[in-house]
């Protein structure tokens, strides 16, 4: 039997021994000579009321029971009392999802309220007033320390709960002061509760529990605008923070990170959408990601696939609600599911799937504000997308794939910038033209010495050393920056390179003339090396050193050959 079990096991035993047995003690001795039913039925009817819809502090539900407990109380004594406290409590466990079982946490609060119920009352009868009494100064004094020993005792009993078990306080010492100011609530509601219940009978029910409840209402209603607008608030700071963001994956990243955090979900996964067949592409799980080769899920299938199905958004409050349609193994202990397609231009990109290991723990407004951040999301992402090709191609050129000559040149400065810092000792720039490529051309036309150009590409990027770049310098003219690399080494790498290009066979199908059949081509290049500090101190320089070697050292000697630069 598992530990959780048997604690809920002997914390019924305890129950089973305190409570019944010590309210029937006090129903034997203490039951007053007669009491009015429908005043008791009423009495419990506002305590479970009251319990059933509680104002809410930071997320924290505040009952205000007593004010209905403790007018029994002055009227009928200890053991009415009880009976009204005790079915509230009842009431307060529909109120409040926790991931404990209900069993458990009903006996814990049930026995916690006896004790304080009992020392509440005891403090009561020190003061010297008796339930029943009238008398307004006493009764007051009465009133106010059956309360204030009731607040002190229950934090004492929640310090020894948290202390034996060895866990963490679960309120603040704004709670604690929040808790011992709702006196100035209780204390006159009660009282005037009371009070006119001996003077005008049932009628003080209306009289208190129409304005009371409207109230309730009014600030149940405030409080929801408040979370409403505070969602909305963070929402619009989550959809800047994300537009701002230029990386794809980081846009994801933190988009999950912030719904998660935002609408309190245990999990998080989101879907992308590939011809109808959904691809688990992340998956976070009690704020961490899990790294998964997770199964595909076609459209109809589970939760996230009937979505992409029926491109309409989903909550499941419990477990149970979705379990039957689950075809992929769901987290455990998940129970409430919220679950929206993520739609852009009427296209469904993906979908996005929260789950929470608590029951009813997404409602409408959660809905309609995932919704937003979703669309966010999107518009986030295809601008990040859009930005990195942009990026890509402001750096980039279209043919080779290399990086073009306005990014050599502001790389070449970087390096020389890195060479003046004292990063790095050396810079070789090492430039290459291919010889007679015109003929190439004129031979197998234009889109032929496109394809040579692109093949040679491949074959320049495979030969890049490590921290090196290499780009297009011009038509058929490619630079390597060689940060680190001396002359000597330079001219060694160049060598190395000239032979590997000369006996590269590249296969091309000219698209002059009529016969397209594949045919084989062979090239050689002539190029030129220079090096900082060896040759200059300066960037454009150094290139134009490079260049200069390579024209005279190399072309002009007769091509197919490395020549490095001489002063
Ligand atoms: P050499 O360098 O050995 O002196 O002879 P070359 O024929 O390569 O000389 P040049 O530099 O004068 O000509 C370069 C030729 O490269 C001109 C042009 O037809 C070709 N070229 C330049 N850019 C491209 C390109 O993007 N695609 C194709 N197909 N050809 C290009
Ligand atoms: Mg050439
Ligand atoms: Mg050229």
């Amino acid at each position: 039997m598992s530990e959780k079990k048997w604690s809920t096991i002997s914390l019924f035993t305890i129950w089973l021994l305190i409570v019944p047995p010590g309210i029937s003690y006090f129903l034997i001795t203490q039951m007053p000579e007669t009491i009015n039913m429908v005043y008791l039925m009423l009495f419990i009817l506002f305590g479970v009321l009251t319990a059933l819809f509680p104002i809410k502090r930071d997320g924290k539900p505040i009952t205000l029971v007593m004010w209905a407990t403790l007018p029994a109380f002055l009227m009928y004594g200890i053991a009415i009392e009880m009976i009204v406290m005790q079915i509230s409590i009842i009431a307060t466990l529909f109120v409040s999802k926790r991931y404990q079982k209900q069993s458990h946490r009903f006996f814990l609060n049930s026995i916690m309220m006896f004790i304080l119920s009992l020392v509440a009352a005891a403090a009561f009868y020190v003061v010297g007033v008796q339930p029943g009494s009238l008398d307004f100064w006493p009764l007051l004094i009465g009133v106010a320390v059956y309360r204030l020993v009731h607040t002190t005792a229950n934090f004492g009993l929640l310090n020894i709960y948290f202390e034996a078990r060895a866990a963490k306080r679960t309120y603040t010492m704004k709670d604690v002061i929040f808790e011992y100011a709702t006196l100035i609530i209780i204390l006159p509601l009660a009282l005037t509760f009371y009070l006119t219940l001996n003077m005008v009978g049932i009628a003080s029910f209306l009289l208190l529990g129409f304005p009371y409840f409207m109230t309730i209402a009014i600030i149940r209603l405030h409080s929801r605008f408040e979370s409403i607008n505070e969602y909305i608030k963070t929402a619009g700071k989550i959809g800047s923070d994300l537009s701002v963001m230029t990386d794809e994956e980081s846009v994801t990243t933190q988009f999950i990170k912030n719904t998660s955090e935002l609408f309190r979900a245990d999990y998080v996964f989101l879907f992308t959408n590939h011809d109808q067949w959904l691809e688990l592409e992340k998956w976070y799980e009690k704020k961490r990601f899990v790294d998964s080769s997770y199964q595909t899920i076609r459209i109809g299938e589970g939760i996230a696939g009937k979505i992409l199905e029926t491109k309409e958004a989903v909550i499941y409050s419990k477990r149970k609600d979705w379990e039957q349609h689950a075809t992929v193994s769901a987290p455990d202990d998940m129970e409430s599911v919220l679950c929206i397609p993520l739609v852009h231009n009427n296209e469904t990109k993906g979908i996005l799937l929260l789950g929470s290991n608590r029951k009813g723990a997404f409602g409408d407004h959660q809905l309609k504000i995932l919704d937003l951040l979703g669309s966010y999301y999107i518009v986030a992402l295809e601008k990040a997308r859009y930005v990195q090709e942009a990026l890509q191609r402001s750096e980039r050129c279209a043919l080779t794939k290399l990086y073009n000559y306005r990014y050599l040149e502001e790389r070449l400065h970087f390096e020389m910038n890195r060479m003046s810092m004292g990063d790095i000792e050396d810079l070789s720039v090492v430039m290459l033209d291919i010889d007679h490529f015109k003929k190439v051309n004129d031979t197998f036309g234009h889109q032929s010495g496109n394809d040579i150009l692109y093949g040679l590409a491949r074959i320049l990027e495979k030969a890049l050393p490590d921290h090196g770049t290499i780009g297009r310098y011009g038509g058929e003219e490619f630079v390597y920056l060689l940060p680190d690399f001396s002359k000597v080494e330079a001219v060694d790498f160049a060598e190395r390179l000239r032979l590997l290009i000369r006996q590269h066979v590249f296969t091309i199908i000219p698209d002059l003339g009529e016969d397209k059949y594949p045919v084989k081509v062979t090239i050689t290049s002539s190029v030129g090396v220079a090096n900082a500090p060896t040759d200059t101190d300066e960037a454009m320089n150094l290139l134009r050193n490079a260049d200069r070697a390579l024209y005279i050292g190399a072309k002009q000697a007769g091509r197919d050959r490395v020549a490095e630069y001489v002063k």
